[in-house]
């Protein structure tokens, strides 16, 4: 189990403890919420920042979740060289959303 120590009383406790909520911290060019996850430490209610999502990043998070279903129907169905591809599409859509997820934390986040 990951365990959390917070920075401002140094109490420890287990990710299961904590709860994430929502909010809306910003808009970005075309109007949209920029929305941060974040919980409350419980013991002494600083808030901690988790990520940063644009409607963007929303959508490059939905196609990944997509393509990583495709790679296991391929897995499933023993098209190895299909899984391949879809694997390597995995991949680059993951770094797309942690070169995004950097860029969201310089534009709306160090509050
Ligand atoms: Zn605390």
């Amino acid at each position: 189990m990951r365990e959390l120590i917070c920075d401002t009383c140094r109490q420890e406790f287990a990710l299961d403890e904590i709860e994430l909520k929502n909010r809306v911290i910003a808009q970005d060019e075309n109007g949209d919420d920029v929305i941060e996850q974040y919980f409350t430490c419980p013991l002494c209610g600083e808030d901690y920042s988790v990520i940063i999502l644009d409607r963007q990043q929303e959508e490059l998070i939905k196609k990944r979740r997509q393509i990583r279903a495709r790679v296991n129907r391929a897995i499933l169905n023993k098209r190895a060289d299909r899984a391949r591809k879809y694997a390597e599409q995995e991949q680059e859509l993951k770094n797309d959303i942690r070169c995004r997820e950097e860029m969201l934390k310089e534009k709306y986040g160090g509050r």
